[in-house]
């Protein structure tokens, strides 16, 4: 199962400049660190702050109907909706969904290009050599 994009659109749902925000910190690798636990529905994550030498970690509890449920983060606006809670939701629904694609690709082997049939001349091409008069 995917990491669904509707966590993120809901939680910033009527606000543009989180999911705007939220989208500038995903785009320049500002979140460093995602932890997903599909089991506890449960989503930690370390985000780097606009100011270098600062990150801060966030941890999300995922509810019902791509709700959050709880969520933290060491920022000064932590208690309330921040941009890196929401860069969080963001990089799981980009990067989760992209793994759980390629599993399930090499699971599938029959979706493999198939094998191409080359003629011998194909294979060994003729020395230019021959070819000048
Ligand atoms: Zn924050």
């Amino acid at each position: 199962m995917a990491f669904s994009i509707f966590y993120w659109a809901n939680y910033t749902a009527g606000t543009r400049k989180l999911s705007r925000k939220s989208e500038i910190a995903v785009q320049s690798d500002h979140v460093l660190k995602f932890v997903y636990d599909k089991e506890a529905s449960y989503v930690r994550g370390t985000v780097q702050a606009s100011m270098r030498d600062r990150s801060y970690n966030v941890t999300i509890t995922l509810g019902p109907n791509y709700n959050i449920e709880d969520s933290t983060c060491e920022c000064v606006n932590g208690q309330d909706k921040c941009h890196h809670k929401a860069s969080i939701l963001l990089y799981g629904y980009k990067n989760v969904s992209k793994t759980d694609v390629r599993q399930s690709w090499i699971k599938n082997p029959k979706s493999a290009p198939p094998r191409q049939t080359k003629t011998m001349e194909e294979l060994f091409p003729a020395p230019d050599r021959f070819c000048r008069v």
